[in-house]
């Protein structure tokens, strides 16, 4: 017998199986085993020794799953730094990195089964051998001759030769989806035997090929590109500090090729809600066959099945991919990209490990020594200020592609308008003449709210009675298609009421405004224009969210009225307007990061508009017309920001000179809670003294019933964080075995955001 010690996907740690060495089981293996007296979970083997570990009865393991090893060594050493940075079990590390799909477990053995992915497969075409033979000429006779009757067949046969010869398809077969043909016309010409179909795995297609069509470098871009690979040469990550229209994505595609011509593998992270369709097929273009998408909106057995497709993989992979895509099995990855590096959706903020997949990234690179970029138009002031200590080699790119110029920006005074009688609804008269222009001009508008419904609460007149959510301490949300009051927290619902319940008068009204909102009121302002609104409602699946950008993106709308999810990474040619319709929720945020989330997010969202003409203008209203940030924005004064920024930091010790771990606490009892967490910001203060701060309560106090309070500790850069948090996990440690703690959950968020 042997015995391993096996990760379970459970906030515990390994326990330990014994097996057969007949099994053939090896570290890093998939198998099932049985946990508890019925359950029955996929496990990971992290060690294998024969000595029988000194523990009661052991279980055997019931067998081993799929063909190939989950996890490699090199992904064992991330999930490692992952568990003991962020301070969880490998079995959480676990839950996040494999795909549900990969990893089954149920209440008997019986149901327990592996299910088996094959290949996606899909339709290749031909020509028949005696087309085939005949040289280009001939050829054109012959397809000309065929198609008399039948024009469109003509283009099918000439796309089927061209493709072929294009992508030097040694057997002339080419993918059925990248020819311009219905299934009818497939079909007669197959009947009359002049193609052949087949269905093949769609991986099997691999093109060998390294002379890609890449896009000729502009010299502000070449130089950019030169500089990046000499940051990797001094084996420095390289900041690629572009601004919006730059062509960040082009360099990264040079990068992309060199790494593909070595035969190594190329990993690159977008924002969650970047994974547009747009990027994806920018790069496939390029890159046929290569690239592998994996987001959210894959359902669990196609991120299965890319996951042990890569698994097996030995390189030339590209992948585009969210934060989760940092645990993929790359076999190497020689290159990796962080797009939009600053983006706050890198890090996991709802369960743990609460890492970072930028700051994993840039681990990995450094514990394989690959070559990695991080790119933004607003960088991080983190990375920035890694920059300007030398950590990282910034490279920048301060022209947009094509000589185009960056928006001009109008700050347009909010309060000023309602003065004056310029103000239509929500929309100061600015902006409204700025659409008009637009409109009249064949041009697009993109008008961004940060807030999504139609109201974000609703308030009786006569006694100030809100509508609030009975679990959670925030007020409702209003909705009208179909009319309900919803929590963004926990998605209770209810029909709004006719009458205030408190006072029975029916002077309810709606107070400020979301998305759902200005889609309306644009629409009736604008009869002529066609309106769309892009936002977690309306984009519930992808196609849903493709329709939606590709209507806009054909010109086929006019005006997109979005929150966060139009910001970034779109790229849209004749937008000429975006308007920032409330800037002041934007600065008033309760948070150190609110003025650089702020900047960055006004001028994301600014990046939109003009990218292919001069001329273009951004509209942004604010009741706070001096406040800096604002005046930074229309600057485009980032230097500025940072400056300020940076010295607030300072003199409150936040990051980038400390790293902040936050303590969460909850509890249904709010006696409880409050003298937990009491307690536990004794334990750390004894250790870390006036580091400490808090306990508070949370910014939400209550969600779904649960009291929350929040300890923070602030562990100044040039200190031990390694030290920092050994010291914290004794602290967690002596929490969980007290008592009073039984009924108190806790988490733990290093650098927490
Ligand atoms: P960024 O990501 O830096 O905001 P993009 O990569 O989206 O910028 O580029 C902006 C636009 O300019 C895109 O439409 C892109 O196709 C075009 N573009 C940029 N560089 C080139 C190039 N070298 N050749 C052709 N088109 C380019
Ligand atoms: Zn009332
Ligand atoms: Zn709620």
């Amino acid at each position: 017998m042997l015995y391993a010690r096996i990760v379970l996907p459970l906030a515990q740690p390994p326990y330990t199986y014994a097996f057969d060495e007949s099994l053939g089981i090896g570290v890093g293996d998939a198998v099932a085993v049985q946990f508890g007296a019925r359950r029955y979970y996929t496990g990971i083997v992290w060690e294998i020794t024969t000595e029988r570990p000194s523990v009661g009865r052991i279980k055997e393991v019931c067998r081993r799953l799929y063909g190939v090893p989950l996890v490699g060594e090199r992904q064992r050493r991330l999930w490692e730094w992952v568990a003991d940075y962020y301070m969880c079990t490998l079995g959480e590390v676990m839950r996040i990195a494999l795909p549900s799909a990969a990893k089954p477990s149920a209440d008997s053995f019986d149901e327990f089964s592996e299910e088996i992915f094959t290949p996606r497969r899909e339709s290749y075409v031909v020509l028949c051998d005696e087309l085939r033979r005949l040289d280009a000429a001939a050829f054109e006779a012959q397809a000309v001759e065929l198609s008399r009757r039948a024009p469109r067949r003509l283009s099918t046969l000439r796309g089927i030769a061209r493709l072929a010869s294009e992508r030097k398809a040694a057997d002339g077969f080419v993918p059925r989806r990248l020819l311009d043909a219905d299934a009818g016309q497939i079909a007669t010409l197959r009947s009359r035997g002049l193609i052949v179909v087949e269905q093949r795995e769609v991986a099997a297609e691999r093109i060998d090929r390294s002379d890609f069509l890449l896009p000729l470098l502009s010299d502000a871009q070449q130089r950019a590109l030169d500089q990046t690979l000499g940051a990797f040469d001094e084996r420095k990550p390289a900041l690629l500090w572009g601004v919006t229209g730059s062509g960040k994505t082009e360099i990264y595609m040079h990068l992309m090729a060199r790494t593909l011509a070595r035969g190594g593998s190329v990993l690159m992270l977008v924002p969650e809600i970047v994974m547009t369709s747009q990027l994806i097929e920018r790069i496939e273009t390029v890159f046929p066959s290569r690239v592998t998408a994996y987001h959210s909106k894959l359902t669990p057995r196609r991120r299965t099945e890319a996951y042990l497709r890569l698994a097996a993989s030995t390189g030339g992979e590209i992948v585009i991919g969210v934060r989760s895509s940092i645990f993929l099995p790359l076999p190497s990855p020689d290159l990796l990209i962080v797009d939009e590096e600053h983006d706050a959706s890198y890090k996991q903020t709802d369960m743990q490990p609460r890492y970072n997949a930028r700051d994993c990234a840039v681990m990995i690179a450094r514990q394989s020594g690959a070559s990695i970029v991080l790119g933004s138009a607003t960088p991080s002031l983190e990375s920035y200020v890694n920059g300007l200590a030398g950590k990282y080699r910034t490279v920048r790119l301060d022209e947009r592609y094509g000589g185009g110029e960056l928006p001009r920006v109008v700050v347009s005074d909010t309060m000023r308008a309602v003065r004056r009688g310029e103000r239509k609804s929500h929309f100061n008269r600015a902006l409204l003449d700025g659409i008009g222009r637009a409109l009249d001009a064949g041009q697009q508008v993109m008008l961004f709210q940060n807030r999504r419904g139609y109201a974000p609460y609703v308030e009786c007149r006569e006694c100030g009675w809100t509508a609030r959510c009975p679990h959670c301490n925030v007020t409702l949300t209003l909705h009208r298609a179909p009319a309900r009051l919803e929590c963004h927290y926990c998605g209770y619902s209810i029909d709004p009421p006719a009458a205030c319940p408190n006072c029975k008068t029916q002077d309810i009204s709606n107070m400020g405004f979301g998305t759902e909102k200005v889609e309306q009121e644009i629409a009736r302002l604008f009869p002529e224009a066609r309106v769309a609104r892009l936002d977690r409602d309306t984009s519930t699946s992808e196609r849903a969210f493709t329709s939606i950008v590709s209507a806009f993106d054909q010109h086929r709308t006019d005006i997109m009225v979005g929150t966060q999810i139009i910001t970034k990474g779109f790229d849209f040619g004749s937008v000429s307007l975006v308007g920032i319709l409330n800037a002041d929720n934007l600065l008033n945020a309760p948070d150190f990061r609110a003025s650089e989330r702020a900047f960055q997010l006004m001028m994301q969202v600014a990046g939109r508009a003009g990218r292919r003409r001069s001329g273009a203008e951004v509209v942004i209203q604010t009741s706070q017309t001096d406040h800096p940030v604002i005046r930074q924005v229309a600057a485009g004064d980032y230097e500025s920001m940072a400056r300020m920024q940076l010295a607030e930091r300072r003199t409150f010790l936040y990051p980038p000179y400390s790293r902040l771990t936050r303590f969460m606490l909850r509890c249904r009892d709010y006696e409880r809670l409050r003298q937990c967490a009491r307690a536990m910001s004794e334990m750390l203060r004894r250790k870390f003294g006036s580091r400490v701060m808090g306990p508070v309560s949370s910014a939400v106090e209550t969600i779904r019933g649960e009291h929350r309070a929040e300890i923070l500790v602030k562990i100044e850069s040039g200190a031990s964080f390694d030290r920092a948090r050994a010291m914290m996990r004794e602290v967690v440690a002596a929490a969980a075995a007290m008592q009073e703690f039984k009924q108190v959950t806790l988490t733990v968020d290093v650098d927490a955001q």
